[in-house]
């Protein structure tokens, strides 16, 4: 592994090209590692329940690394579908722990289980926590119970909304070290604090950070 290391975001099924985007340059300034967006999939037919009219997250894991050839460090795929493994009612996503792959769905982010349509700001920010999250247990973080660390579990959207956009101390640690001991460079050790472009953060946020 080299300073050449790069997170890949393949979308599965259609997904906006804007939010790819963005979410893109959001992870490469959030975990110092370039990303790519890589060619679309399509959804596996076969992964999709049909009674439940969702999809196996744990499947679409495996379609991933089966169909990756970029040779990425990491595979994030995004999908517009709502996910769910046998035991749950829906996941927002899910990760190999320590392994390649991960999957996050913008179907609950963006209010499409609700009825809610937040403001595209707030749903960019609720799908990048979630890839990061995601990503972190790719790269051996367990979940967290740190106040407001990102590696803290989240099974509803009020509770994502109320986690820090950044790992707490301690997920830093052990994140550098992961990479440290693997000869990954990135170009930079500080996994906070990272804003969406383009996105307004919240007040209360803002104040916060200028107190540090
Ligand atoms: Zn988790
Ligand atoms: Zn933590």
């Amino acid at each position: 592994m080299s300073q050449r290391a790069f997170l890949g975001l393949v979308a599965l099924g259609p997904v906006d090209p804007e939010i790819l985007r963005r979410l893109r340059i959001a992870l490469t300034k959030f975990f110092g590692l370039r990303a790519k967006v890589l060619r679309p999939q399509p959804l596996p037919e076969q992964t999709r329940h049909i009674v439940r009219q969702q999809y196996h997250s744990t499947q679409l894991l495996e379609y991933l690394l089966a169909t990756n050839t970029s040779g990425a460090l990491r595979v994030l795929g995004v999908t517009a579908v709502d996910l769910y493994i046998p035991i749950l009612t829906f996941v927002f996503g899910e990760a190999q722990l320590n392994g390649q792959a991960a999957v996050i769905s913008l179907y609950r982010p963006r209010g499409d289980a609700d009825g809610t349509s937040p403001p595209q700001a707030v749903v960019l920010r609720r799908l990048l926590k979630l890839g990061i999250h995601e990503l972190g247990h790719t790269f051996g973080l367990g979940h967290c119970r740190e106040e407001g660390c990102l590696m803290g579990f989240a099974p509803t959207l009020e509770k994502l909304d109320h986690k820090n956009l950044a790992f707490c101390k301690y997920c830093q640690v052990l994140l550098a070290d992961f990479f440290l001991e693997r000869h990954i460079s990135p170009h930079f050790k500080k996994y906070e604090g990272i804003l969406l472009p383009d996105a307004a953060i919240p007040a209360r946020e803002s104040a916060r950070k200028r107190r540090r």
